[in-house]
């Protein structure tokens, strides 16, 4: 298997090569030259498999330069039960009563060391990276700015890591106690975490100026791993076979092939998404794909409307499902790949009309966005969150997160019956406990077996928003070959 540009201006790469990239080097997006197929026989010949087990039977299709031996060896590392907490790794909990027309159930992604779905992909990229620089002699110091998830995931999963440094730039005093604790306790010596003067925009700009400045990239091996990494998407596809196999589990062995599930996916840079869009292409049938935006509702105008018109930051809402606050989905690209037929010159004209107009306009593929893509999508508010959070508390006793309760928002809108609606939980509750609160007067303490996260000792850099101060203090500890 061998991956090309969405803009067509690459030579084919193995996956071992594009794992340490994002972009293509004609600023496209990476994408497989060919989706694998899977037959229903092969799939139903994964169900005795535990997760890592179906993580390495999967990723195998897209990682072929990569040893099978292993590649069941990273997959087994990744996904341990030292670091999940579920037994399961991901497990599928039934939301009684959440809907009189179907049945609703959570898949859950956020048992991993930081609480959030990012951990399923981070964890196997970490692993992943860690064999190919060792492979290729190589090093890599990422560099990134958080305001509170991704950083933490890439620090969880990267720590301790042969031939890898991270540098997380977060602003000062504006992350929860508790993302901090997470982060700035770490203690491991390839971690370092930089609390800048500003907010998180000036950690980004700081990060660009230096990702833009291809010397000082290149003397100091600096990478990113931002949610286009095609690591993290082969890595996320996992989930969706997993949820369907665990939810035909109960169907009779007669019914199970092309017995069809339906996903609702709470949304921001449409990485999650475009991740079952590519196991529904590969052959898992999946009949919807629902997309569920908060306020920065974009992605959800493109799919009723067919126009595609990114705002700027100025235009972003800072909302009660923080994660979802994105106006520029960096991975739709990929889908209009895919809708334009896979057309590198159609690709590179919408993204010429983008730049010219500010906008693409694809209204007359708009039917085949359900027809052939199975997508439908919709918006959540936060008041919705609330009413979401504190309904499925009534009925089925589970506690949600914001993020989790505008895919159960829009799941209720779309699920039909007789069709299992599966909602992925991209967070726990723990780590919002404030809305929480809000919507059903429970008071939400730490996990315990994080208990004493908040007690640690926190270890973190404060400087000022200052690029020669940062370029000196990566300069002399980056991890060199
Ligand atoms: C990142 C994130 C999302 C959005 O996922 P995308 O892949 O960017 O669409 C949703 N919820 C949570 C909690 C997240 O951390």
């Amino acid at each position: 298997m061998k991956y090309i540009s969405t803009r067509g201006g690459m030579d084919a790469a193995p996956y071992s090569a594009i794992l340490l990239e994002g972009l293509a080097t004609d600023g496209g997006l990476v994408v497989p030259e060919t989706v694998p197929q899977v037959t229903m026989e092969e799939i139903e010949g994964w169900r005795g498999l535990d997760y890592p087990q179906l993580a390495a039977e999967i990723l195998s299709r897209y990682a072929t330069d990569i040893p099978r031996e292993d590649l069941d060896e990273l997959c087994r590392a990744a996904y341990s039960r030292e670091k999940f907490v579920s037994e399961q790794i991901v497990p599928l909990t039934p939301l009684e009563g959440a809907s009189p027309i179907g049945q609703i159930s959570l898949v859950g992604l956020s048992e991993g060391p930081t609480l959030a779905f990012k951990d399923m992909a981070m964890q196997f990229l970490g692993q992943a990276l860690e064999y190919v620089l060792a492979r290729s002699d190589r090093t890599l110091n990422i560099i990134g700015a958080t305001s509170g998830d991704t950083g933490s995931a890439a620090e969880y999963a990267l720590r301790g890591k042969d031939g890898v440094a991270v540098f997380m730039l977060s602003p000062q005093g504006r992350m929860s106690d508790f993302q901090r604790a997470q982060m700035y306790s770490l203690t491991d010596d390839n971690i370092h975490n930089i609390a800048v003067e500003g907010v998180f925009d000036d950690c980004q700009n700081l990060v660009k100026a230096l990702s833009g400045d291809l010397a000082f990239k290149r003397q100091n091996f600096l990478g990113t791993v931002n949610s286009i990494n095609l690591g993290r998407i082969s890595a996320q596809m996992v989930y969706y076979f997993w949820a369907w196999l665990r939810q035909t589990d109960a169907v009779p062995v007669g019914e199970r092939a092309g017995f069809e599930v339906s996903f609702t996916v709470p949304s921001g840079n449409f990485g999650n998404i475009l991740s079952g869009h590519l196991a529904r292409a590969m052959g898992l049938p999946i009949r919807h794909l629902v997309l569920a935006a908060n306020e920065n509702n974009v992605l959800d105008q493109f799919f009723r409307t067919g126009t595609y018109a990114p705002r700027g930051a100025a235009e972003t809402f800072a909302t009660s499902s923080p994660s979802m606050d994105i106006s520029k989905a960096s991975n739709l690209e990929r889908f209009i790949f895919d809708l334009l037929g896979r057309d590198p010159e159609r690709l590179s004209a919408a993204w010429h009309e983008l730049d010219e107009t500010g906008r693409i306009n694809l209204i007359a593929e708009l039917p085949r966005f359900i027809e052939e893509f199975g997508i439908q999508s919709g918006t959540s508010t936060h008041a919705d969150r609330v009413a979401t959070i504190r309904s499925v508390f009534a009925t089925s006793g589970v506690l949600i997160d914001p993020h989790t309760a505008d895919g159960v928002k829009v799941a209720r809108e779309f699920v039909e019956p007789g069709i299992p609606m599966l909602v992925l939980e991209t967070a726990k509750p723990e780590k919002f406990p404030d809305i929480v609160f809000e919507a059903t007067g429970e008071r939400l303490g730490m996990p315990e077996h994080l208990a004493d996260l908040l007690d640690l000792p926190q270890h973190v850099t404060e400087m000022a928003d200052d690029e020669v101060e940062l370029r000196g203090f990566i300069a002399s500890r980056a991890v060199k070959p």
